[in-house]
């Protein structure tokens, strides 16, 4: 993985020392020796992590994690606050401040790297989410940011440890608002985690009842958990579990023994990246859906037609016939010029209604056009075919449109062409034979129903 570090000490040969190891690995090292040329650069360039000394000149590292994660351009890099104080209140200073994490100087290699990575790793995901989510904000479409913001982070949260006092941290977390779930059993664990879903587990793998760090596995393993946030709880100073449980996929850790203030601000922090992770995800599905539909009508829309058409034409043989009904409403252009545009909607809107009454669950409709629509019949040969146009045409006929801008009622006919496929065809070419057999009906006097006769093969 290579990744754009930025590396802030005032001291000159802290920096180099974390340059030559940072590129040794292959990562892209840039330098600041001060708070003001960090907070510049970041803003003009944002790199992929910063590396930031605490004790500096001036301003001092939590002052810069702060200033960074309130300007928009670059308040989502993660920031490593690098300090020789190992203190809980200072990490957790840092942690109001916006830091993502910590590294104790002399710094460890390993745990330096692991962690610079797992989070490089969150940030790329995060970004392609973002950019996602911009799109649809560009759209008007969004509104994560704001539901990300508003409300303060709970969920469900699985506790895998084999503390004496694990009761007292359920309690801890339970009193925010979470619903909380502790075991100390490696099977109860995992039967939980199949049998649930969940915003956050925590889990020991310094624990000599059970093999956390296998726990941690079976949990990256499940699909269902792939966006549940781990926080690994390790021995202090066990540095070869921590790369492991990082290696493995965990998004966090805490040493042991926990300290509450920095626990219940890190498990907030987790909670709050699954949250607005959710909200991105259902948003980017929910634009999905919306690029595949037709905005006036909700219908699906040409483009859904053709993927879906071409599925379904595969799947189609003697004995499964494909059957199309295209449809134009007749003389629509009149609608508008006499009642205007929005009246002229409506009617689209009412006709789309109509349609859909008259199909089975499984027929899919679609906006193809102007008035122009398609319904694809599948399992359906052409004579059932022309029974359902038949009954939609009558559906079209039989009343007047009903429109309130202005008020008036508006009879509409349709006509429609019909085409039906065993396959070895594309849905181009059937296609072509329904507008056909459309173009006859239309030609013939309109309102009515023709069915394109494929030549026999
Ligand atoms: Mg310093």
């Amino acid at each position: 993985m290579t990744a754009r570090v930025l590396v802030v000490d005032d001291i000159p040969v802290n920096v180099r020392l974390l340059e030559a190891k940072l590129s040794a690995e292959y990562f892209h090292v840039q330098t600041a020796s001060g708070g003001q040329e960090a907070l510049t650069k970041v803003h003009d360039d944002p790199p992929d992590i910063v590396l930031l000394d605490v004790m500096m000149p001036g301003m001092d590292g939590f002052e810069v994690c702060r200033r960074m994660k309130q300007d928009p351009a670059c308040a989502h890099v993660p920031v490593v606050m690098v300090t020789a104080l190992d203190q809980p209140s200072d990490r957790v200073k840092g942690l109001d401040a916006g830091a993502d994490d910590f590294l104790t100087k002399p710094v460890d290699d390993l745990s330096m790297f692991a962690r610079v990575r797992s989070l490089v790793r969150m940030k790329s995901m995060f970004e392609e989410l973002r950019m996602r989510e911009e799109t649809r904000q560009t759209l008007g479409l969004s509104d994560a940011n704001a539901l990300a913001k508003g409300r303060d982070p709970t969920g469900a949260i699985l506790f895998i440890d084999d503390r004496l006092d694990l009761p007292l941290w359920l309690d801890t977390l339970s009193c925010l608002g979470n619903d909380v779930t502790g075991t100390s059993d490696f099977d109860a664990a995992l039967t939980h985690t199949r049998e649930h879903s969940y915003d956050a587990i925590i889990v020991s793998v310094s624990s000599p009842l059970f093999d956390g760090l296998r726990l941690l596995s079976e949990i990256r393993a499940n699909p269902s958990l792939r966006n549940t946030p781990v926080i690994a709880l390790v021995a202090a100073g066990d540095h070869r579990k921590l790369a492991q449980a990082l290696d493995l996929g965990a998004n966090d850790y805490l040493h042991l023994p926990l300290d509450r203030s920095e626990f219940v601000v890190r498990v907030k922090t987790q909670l709050r990246k699954k949250m607005y992770t959710d909200l991105l995800r259902q948003n980017v599905q929910r634009g999905m859906e919306m690029a595949l539909r037709d905005h006036l009508t909700g219908l699906f829309n040409r483009r859904y037609l053709s993927q879906h058409l071409e599925t379904v034409l595969k799947c189609a043989s003697p004995a499964k016939p494909v059957s199309l009904l295209i449809m134009d409403i007749d003389y629509f252009s009149r609608v508008n010029n006499t009642y205007g545009h929005l009246a002229g909607d409506e009617v689209l809107r009412q006709f789309a209604g109509r349609l859909v009454e008259n199909i089975r669950g499984i027929d899919l409709a679609c906006r193809y056009g102007g008035e122009e629509f398609v319904v694809v019949l599948s399992d359906t040969d052409p004579n059932v075919a022309c029974v359902v146009g038949e009954r939609l045409r009558r559906a079209v006929e039989k009343a007047a449109f009903q429109v309130e801008q202005p008020s008036a009622q508006i009879p509409v006919t349709v006509s429609i062409g019909v085409a039906s496929s065993t396959g070895g065809e594309s849905s181009a070419a059937l296609l072509r034979r329904a507008d056909q057999a459309l173009y006859r009906a239309k030609g013939e006097g309109r309102n009515r129903v023709i069915a394109e006769i494929a030549e026999a093969a």
